[in-house]
C-alpha cells in the first residue's frame, strides 16, 4: 500500500518525482475518451524507468499462445490490446543538452489529474547537467468531444538563461507490448510522411491487418521534417528568452480502419490534424471540458465529509467513463482499459457481473443494450468453443476472455473449469429486463443466448446415482485459488438457475410472439419438448452442498476437510499470498481470493433472510484474502446488507482507493477498470441499498459514519432521480420525467417534479 497521492474532492495530485513510482503514476493518470487512450508518459525523453503505453480501442493482435504442455481445447493464440503508435513526444535540448528527468535536476514537480475537465497537468523545474534550468508545464487531453484527437499544451520557460533551444515533434509508431509472448513486434510499416507543420504514420498490425493512422500538427512556424520507417518528426530550432515562456501546441489524431476506409486514413488524419489546428488548444479544450461536463452531471456521486472517499469514488467513475463511452456496440471494457497491457483480451464476465449496473444506472438503456448485443453476436463462436471441448447441438460456452468470440485464455483451471461465466451472460439479461423492463430483448435476441447456454448445461452436469442428484464435476468456481473441485455451489446455482430463466423466457417470448417464438425455435433446432423436460428435471434434482452443523452453504464439496482458518491467522510476510505461497500450497488452503459463496448469495439476495445471509458472510469473509479487485464491492454490499457498517465502510475504501493506493501491489501494471464499477455498486447498492423489484425502485440507505451526506443520481426508466442521503433523512428529487413511485425503506413515495 503506498500513500503518495494527495487527498482533493476533484484532483488526483502527486507532489515530487519519485522515480520508484513513475510506473504507478503512469497507470493511475492515465487518459482515455473511449477510442483511444495512453499511460501518463511523459511527452520529453525520458530515460528511467517507465512503460510506454498508448491504445486504440477494437485493434488487437493475436498472440501466439505460448504454453509448456499443450492441452487439446486450448486456444491457439491470446488476443492483447495492442500498443499503439503514439503521438505525445515533444523533445527539448538546450543547447545539445537533451531534458530527460532521469538525468537532469527534477524540483517543484507536480503531476495533477483534473478530473472534472480530464486534463493531465505537469509542472516542475529541471537544472541540466551544465546548469540551464528550466521550468516546464504541460496540459493535455484525449477529447471527449471527439475521440480521435488530443491535445497537448507545453510551455518551456529558462530560469537562468537566454538561448537555442531544439524542439522535436514526433510519431512513433515503433511501439512494443512488453507482454508479447516471442518478443516479436505487433506492427508493420504502411506509410509515413512529414512536411514543415505535420507528419502522418500509417501501421498496420501483423495477422489482424488493423490500420492505424496517427498524426501530429502544432503551431511552430518554419521546422524540418524527418520520416523513417515506422516514425516521424518535425524539428525546429529556437530562441528561449530568459522568463518569458515558449508555449508548443501539439494536436495528435489516431483514426483506426475499424472506422475508416483504409485508402482514406491519412487524407481523414490530415483534415481531422487541421481542424484541430485551426481551431486551437484552447476552443478544443472547452469542447473536451464540456463533453466531460455533460458526463459529471449525471454520473457524479458526492461524498461529503470524507475527501479520501470522495476522491476515490469520482477517481473510479473518471476511469469507467474514460474506458467505454457506450456508443459503439463492437467495444467492450478491458479489464485495465487503456491504462496498462496486463490481461490482454477486452471482454472477461467482469462486463456483465460487474459493469453492467453502473452503465444501467447512469446511462440511456440503449448502452447496456450494447454490451448484451455484444455478446449475442459472438454467440455463433461460442457454440464453436463449446464445440472444441466437445459440446453438441449448439451448446453455448462463452469464453473467459475474448476479443472477437473465440476464447483467448489458456490456463485449463481458467478456460476448461471456470464454466460459470458463461451464465454471466444470462445473469445480465436479467439485471437489464429488471432495471429497464425491456422484455422484448427477450424475443429480439435473448432467447436464442438464453438456448445455447442452456443446452451448455444440461450436457455439463450429470447424474450421481450416490447421490440422485445432478452434479458438477471438476470446476473453478469464481475463487480462483480452488480448482478442480466438484460441485462448487457457485456454478451448481448458476447453470440450474439459468436453465430455470431460460424456461421462463421461453414462456414469456411465446407470449410476445408465437411467430417469433417458431423463428428461434426452427433457427436454433430447438426440440422444445425434449430439451425443456431435460432441464426440468435438472433445476428440480440439482445438487447444493451445504454444511448442516454450521447452518452455511458449502463453497464445494470437501471444502471442510480443509483446516479452517481466518486471514488474521496469516502472518503479515505471507500476503499477499498469491505472490509469496506455491499455488499447491493455496490450493490446499482455506482462503478465497474473491466472493464464491457470497457472490452466489449477492446475486440472488431474494432467496436469503438476513440470518443465513449473515451466517454465510461471518463464516466466509474471515477467510477471504481479497486478491482480486473484484472481491472488496461485493462485500460492501453485502455487508450493508447485514448492517456491518464498519466492515461495509472498509470494503468500500478498499475498492474506491484500490488503484490510488496500491493496494494489491501491482497498480504499475494498470487500473483496475472493471472493478471501478464495483465502487460504484458499493455506494448505489451498498449503502444506498437500491435495488429493483417488480419494476420499482426500493433504497434501504444508511450512511457511513465518517460521511455527514451522500448523493448520486441514477436514470431509470425515462426519469433521472437523484437520491441524498444525510444522517437524519433520505431526500429523493426527481430531475426528469413523470412522476414515479419509489420506496424508502418499505414506505412507498411518489417522486414527481418541484
Ligand atoms: C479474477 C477474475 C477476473 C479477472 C479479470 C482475476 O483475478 O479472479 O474473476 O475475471 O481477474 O478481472
Amino acid at each position: 500500500m503506498k500513500t503518495y497521492i494527495k487527498h482533493h474532492p476533484w484532483e488526483i495530485v502527486e507532489e515530487g518525482f519519485d522515480p520508484h513510482l513513475n510506473k504507478i503514476s503512469e497507470s493511475i493518470f492515465s487518459l482515455g475518451n473511449g477510442r483511444m487512450g495512453q499511460r501518463a508518459n511523459f511527452e520529453e525523453k525520458y530515460s528511467g524507468e517507465m512503460h510506454q503505453g498508448s491504445y486504440v480501442a477494437g485493434v488487437y493482435y493475436p498472440d501466439k499462445t505460448r504454453v509448456g504442455w499443450w492441452k487439446n481445447g486450448y486456444p491457439e493464440y491470446f488476443a492483447k490490446v495492442l500498443n499503439a503508435p503514439s503521438w505525445i513526444g515533444i523533445w527539448i535540448a538546450i543547447g545539445g543538452e537533451e531534458l530527460d528527468l532521469a538525468t537532469w535536476k527534477v524540483s517543484d514537480f507536480k503531476r495533477v489529474l483534473d478530473m472534472k475537465g480530464g486534463i493531465l497537468h505537469r509542472s516542475f523545474n529541471a537544472t541540466s547537467p551544465s546548469g540551464k534550468e528550466i521550468k516546464i508545464h504541460s496540459q493535455r487531453f484525449c477529447s471527449m468531444a471527439d475521440g480521435e484527437i488530443g491535445a497537448i499544451r507545453y510551455s518551456v520557460m529558462p530560469v537562468n538563461f537566454s538561448g537555442k533551444a531544439r524542439i522535436t515533434l514526433t510519431v512513433d509508431a515503433d511501439v512494443v507490448n512488453k507482454d508479447s509472448n516471442y518478443d516479436e513486434k505487433f506492427w508493420n510499416a504502411v506509410s509515413q510522411e512529414a512536411d514543415s507543420g505535420h507528419a502522418i504514420v500509417v501501421a498496420e498490425t501483423r495477422k489482424t491487418f488493423f490500420h492505424v493512422a496517427t498524426g501530429m500538427m502544432h503551431n511552430l512556424a518554419s521546422s524540418k521534417a524527418n520520416a523513417k520507417e515506422k516514425y516521424a518528426e518535425n524539428t525546429v530550432d529556437v530562441e528561449l528568452t530568459q522568463g518569458a515562456e515558449f508555449v508548443i501546441e501539439k494536436f495528435g489524431a489516431v483514426l483506426s480502419s475499424e472506422n475508416h476506409p483504409k485508402d482514406k486514413l491519412v487524407a481523414r488524419c490530415y483534415e481531422k490534424l487541421k481542424a484541430g489546428r485551426e481551431a486551437g488548444f484552447q476552443k478544443l479544450l472547452e469542447a473536451h471540458k464540456g463533453a466531460w461536463g455533460a458526463k459529471w452531471e449525471m454520473c457524479d456521486i458526492t461524498i461529503d465529509g470524507d475527501v479520501a472517499a470522495q476522491q476515490g469514488i469520482r477517481f473510479n467513475i473518471f476511469q469507467m467513463l474514460q474506458t467505454y463511452t457506450g456508443d459503439d456496440e463492437r467495444l467492450n471494457i478491458g479489464p485495465k482499459g487503456f491504462t496498462g497491457e496486463k490481461y490482454g483480451g477486452s471482454t472477461y464476465w467482469d462486463t456483465e457481473a460487474y459493469c453492467l449496473p453502473f452503465y444501467l444506472g447512469t446511462s440511456d438503456p440503449k448502452v447496456a443494450r450494447n454490451l448484451l448485443i455484444y455478446r449475442y453476436k459472438h454467440l455463433p463462436k461460442a457454440i464453436e468453443n463449446g464445440q472444441k471441448l466437445g459440446f453438441t447441438g449448439g451448446a453455448a460456452f462463452y469464453p473467459f476472455v475474448t476479443m472477437n468470440g473465440e476464447e483467448c485464455h489458456n490456463e485449463w483451471e481458467i478456460t476448461f473449469e471456470e464454466i460459470h461465466r458463461t451464465s454471466a451472460m444470462a445473469y445480465a439479461m436479467r439485471d437489464y429486463i429488471d432495471y429497464t423492463g425491456d422484455e422484448a430483448y427477450l424475443s429480439e435476441y435473448g432467447l436464442e443466448v438464453l438456448i445455447g447456454i442452456s443446452r451448455f448445461w444440461a450436457q455439463r452436469v450429470n447424474w450421481s446415482s450416490d447421490k440422485k442428484k445432478y452434479v458438477i464435476l471438476g470446476v473453478t468456481g469464481p475463487n480462483e485459488y480452488e480448482n478442480n473441485v466438484n460441485n462448487n455451489w457457485y456454478t451448481n446455482t448458476l447453470g440450474a438457475w439459468t436453465l430455470e430463466f431460460t424456461l421462463a423466457a421461453i414462456d414469456k417470448v411465446k407470449q410476445q410472439s408465437a411467430t417469433r417464438f417458431a423463428e428461434i425455435a426452427k433457427k436454433t433446432s430447438f426440440d422444445e419438448g425434449k430439451e425443456t423436460s431435460s432441464w426440468k428435471q435438472i433445476v428440480a434434482n440439482m445438487y447444493y452442498p451445504f454444511d448442516e452443523n454450521r447452518g452455511v452453504i458449502l463453497q464445494q464439496d470437501g471444502f471442510l476437510d480443509k483446516p479452517i482458518l481466518t486471514v488474521n491467522d496469516l502472518r503479515p510476510e505471507d500476503r499477499p499470498i498469491n505472490q509469496k505461497w506455491s499455488w499447491d500450497r493455496i490450493l490446499r488452503s482455506c482462503f478465497i481470493k474473491q466472493a464464491d459463496v457470497l457472490q452466489g448469495i449477492y446475486l440472488f439476495e431474494e432467496r436469503f433472510d438476513k440470518t443465513t445471509i449473515k451466517k454465510n458472510f461471518d463464516f466466509y469473509e474471515p477467510m477471504t484474502v481479497h486478491e482480486s479487485s473484484l472481491s472488496p464491492c461485493v462485500h460492501a454490499i453485502l455487508a450493508s446488507v447485514i448492517g456491518y457498517k464498519e466492515k461495509a465502510y472498509e470494503m468500500y475504501l478498499r475498492t474506491a482507493r484500490l488503484d490510488l493506493d496500491d493496494y494489491n501491489n501491482d497498480t504499475e501494471d494498470g487500473c483496475h477498470i472493471t472493478s471501478m464499477a464495483g465502487t460504484w455498486m458499493s455506494v448505489v447498492k451498498g449503502f444506498g441499498g437500491m435495488r429493483v423489484k417488480n419494476g420499482t425502485l426500493h433504497f434501504t440507505p444508511f450512511i457511513p459514519d465518517q460521511w455527514k451526506s451522500y448523493s448520486f443520481r441514477l436514470e431509470f426508466r425515462d426519469r433521472i432521480i437523484k437520491v441524498e442521503v444525510a444522517k437524519d433523512a433520505v431526500t429523493t428529487v426527481l430531475e426528469d420525467g413523470e412522476p414515479i413511485d419509489v420506496f424508502i425503506n418499505g414506505s412507498k413515495k411518489t417522486v414527481a417534479k418541484t
